[in-house]
């Protein structure tokens, strides 16, 4: 019998009868130390895997109210609710992908993807209620647009999409100045706008299975029209 088991024991000891068994139970309840390290092994998602590299960075840049609807499971997740700190934090956590919600009162949205797009290896998702403001953030430089209302498992995929899109290196750099490197815009050199005749609308977001969005940067009409692949 190990002394320290001998210690247990002459404590129970002189506890009074009705509050000895109580510390017996205890006492036995107690796993041996080396149970807690078994425990990881044993349990069904085996041992957590090390981080090898640090997870990549997502700003959200909304409404304090809003940030939940930016769920990102594979992200740290950096909410900012100014134009200020949106800016601060591009600068210094350098992220993957920076979701701006268009309509945050507090925030500029055509300044903080002048920001992002200083980063070539940034991407960039806009939401907004109104496709009314999508050419605005097509020429701010964005590479998607999620119309809401969004639910959250749509969002997190868009976040997803980008991250995995957008290439790396200085040829990626390149492509990714182009409005529909990654994403869900696309250019269209054969549509043209309804209102002005310009060609190459750019689609920048389903409707259904058969209709589109689209938008002129030329004089900023916004559409719905035939589904193209
Ligand atoms: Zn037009």
């Amino acid at each position: 019998m190990s002394s320290h088991r001998l210690e247990v024991q002459s404590c129970v000891r002189v506890l009074p009868n009705s509050l000895r068994l109580g510390a017996r139970e205890m006492v036995s309840a107690m796993l041996p130390t080396r149970a807690y390290t078994e425990i990881p092994r044993l349990s069904p998602g085996g041992f957590q895997r090390p981080h090898t590299e640090p997870r990549a960075a997502l700003v959200v840049a909304a409404a304090v109210a809003d940030v939940d609807r930016f769920p990102a499971a594979n992200f740290t997740r950096y909410p900012v609710h100014t134009t200020s700190e949106a800016l601060r934090l591009i600068e210094t956590a350098r992220p993957r992908v920076v979701a701006i919600d268009w309509d945050a009162p507090e925030i500029d949205g055509v300044q903080v993807c002048g920001a992002v797009r200083k980063f070539p290896h940034s991407g960039l998702l806009v939401t907004m209620a109104s496709p009314q403001h999508a050419p605005a953030a097509l020429k701010a430089g964005c590479h998607a647009i999620l119309l809401k209302p969004f639910a959250p498992n749509l969002v997190a995929g868009r976040i997803g999409r980008l991250s995995r899109e957008l290439p790396t290196g200085s040829a990626g750099a390149r492509a990714a100045q182009s409005l529909q490197c990654c994403g869900t815009n696309r250019v269209w050199p054969e549509t043209s706008c309804p209102e002005c005749n310009t060609p190459s609308a750019t689609s920048f977001e389903f409707y259904s299975y058969r209709r589109m969005w689209y938008a002129c940067l030329a004089c900023d009409a916004v559409w719905l029209g035939p589904r193209q692949e």
